[in-house]
């Protein structure tokens, strides 16, 4: 089933600069929809995405459909700011964001594809003594846990981050930071790109322009989607549709706990390198980073109400823009050169959902709120295991539906939210 991978040489670059650029191989086949698949994937973001492409590398089923009613990575997967790191509080979600972590650290050789992770290491500030108790038992679950995570002191913070305002006049003085040193950051459309290029020469079919109407069911088990294109049946089917997962389930008597927010994000203009790591802070409510190109990537805090909309609302970019000052004052003359959106699907305990959902044969995964993107190769693999066997591999077990009503939250809204 495996086409050719086509390799590009600087020589072959310029003969097709020379050509107009019209001899460029498709990354991905654009599939059209067949009637009927093994399994059924609804929405091409990167968790359905990574879920296609590990069910036909390792589990051998490759008549797979990825439903997807935009484009490709058009969801959160392509609007994030590319933060990866595995230093959680739960030992459930170590375990989880442990995995995708590792995955992530070899994933441009697993999938021949620049995917541009950069482990420059992550630094997430405490201003508080309270802020610091906070980082400091997370400091403490991870080495218990095996994450390479701790606490360093102020001195170490600055010589990390020599352009950090040290003034002693500080509304937020330093008090020390959680620092991993592998955290860091890559590129996602490159993550979305590179999966599906992979699992389409596997033989997985992703239909773009193709949105699943709903889910239906015959009995106790699931047969298939109705979608814009028509039916499609299939006998096992995961909802990978972020925040509009909980509207295809609620028909069939499933209620999915999302609250979907607008999450913003910035792009200044490009500057000279000064940021190593990515820097975090809760008490301010913001973080940064710098891209290989010196464009600073900032992100901050969610919109303050709940909305299906991309487009934030203006107090969170003044609120961000101010806590970036506050860290770093001489940005104040920085342009921000771009600034998007997108509705992030936030559950209770700020923990995913991945497990069967209602009827048999169909499986959520979702709920990823703030900080999936860096979970995207550790729930790919994952989810293809449960889909491929039926059985919810023990790392996936603590985050099914029933957690809710069992009261066995995973709760990191500690060491999530604006710490993404
Ligand atoms: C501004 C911002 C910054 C962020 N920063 C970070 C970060 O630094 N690090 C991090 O780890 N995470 C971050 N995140 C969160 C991260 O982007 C998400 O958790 C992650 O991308 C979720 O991936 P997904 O595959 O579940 O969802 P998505 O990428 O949203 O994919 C879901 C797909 O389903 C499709 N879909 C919906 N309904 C249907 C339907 N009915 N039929 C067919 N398709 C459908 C959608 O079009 C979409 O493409 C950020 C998010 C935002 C918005």
């Amino acid at each position: 089933m495996r086409r050719p991978t086509r390799r590009y040489s600087i020589l072959s670059l310029l003969k097709e600069a020379r050509h107009g650029h019209s001899g460029w191989v498709e990354a991905w086949r654009k599939a059209e929809p067949r009637s009927s698949y093994d399994v059924v994937i609804v929405g091409a973001g990167g968790h359905g995405i990574a879920t296609a492409y590990y069910l036909a590398k390792l589990h051998g089923i490759h008549n797979v459909a990825v439903l997807e009613k935009g484009w490709l990575g058009g969801g959160n997967t392509a609007r994030n700011t590319g933060i990866i790191r595995s230093n959680y509080l739960r030992r459930e979600s170590m375990a989880l964001y442990g995995l995708s972590h590792s995955l992530f650290e070899h994933l441009s050789q697993e999938l021949d594809f620049n995917v541009m992770f950069t482990p420059r290491g992550l630094v997430e500030l405490a201003h508080t003594r309270q802020e610091l108790a906070e980082l400091s038992r997370i400091a403490d679950a991870n080495r218990h846990f095996g994450i390479k995570s701790w606490m360093i002191p102020t001195s170490e913070v600055h010589s990390l981050l020599p352009s950090l305002d040290q003034g002693s006049h500080k509304r937020f003085p330093l008090l020390g930071a959680l620092y991993q040193p592998r955290g860091g950051f890559a590129r996602h459309d490159a993550v979305a790109w590179a999966y599906a290029r992979m699992a389409s020469q596997l033989g997985v079919d992703i239909v773009e322009n193709c949105g699943v109407e709903s889910i239906i069911a015959d009995g106790e088990r699931i047969v298939g989607v109705q979608t814009s294109r028509g039916r499609i049946d299939a006998g096992t089917i995961m909802v990978a549709a972020a925040g509009e997962s909980p509207p295809l389930l609620a028909p069939l008597g499933v209620n999915l706990p999302i609250e979907p927010v607008t999450l913003q994000a910035f792009v200044s203009e490009p500057l000279k390198p000064f940021l190593n790591p990515v820097v975090m802070s809760g008490a301010v409510h913001g973080y940064i980073s710098q891209t290989a190109k010196g464009e600073l990537v900032i992100g901050g805090g969610t919109d303050a109400y709940p909305s299906h909309s991309r487009r934030g609302a203006w107090p969170p970019i003044e609120d961000t823009v101010a806590a970036m000052l506050e860290l770093f004052p001489f940005l104040s003359r920085v342009r921000l050169m771009r600034h998007w959106g997108g509705s992030v699907d936030i559950t209770p305990d700020r923990s995913p959902l991945i497990g069967p959902a209602g009827p048999s044969g169909l499986y959520v995964n979702c709920g990823w709120g703030t900080g999936g993107f860096k979970a995207i190769p550790g729930s790919g693999f994952v989810t293809a295991s449960m889909l491929a066997t039926g059985k919810v591999p023990p790392i996936a077990v603590p985050f099914g539906l029933e957690r809710f009503a069992a009261g066995r939250m995973i709760d990191e809204s500690a060491a999530s939210g604006v710490i993404h």
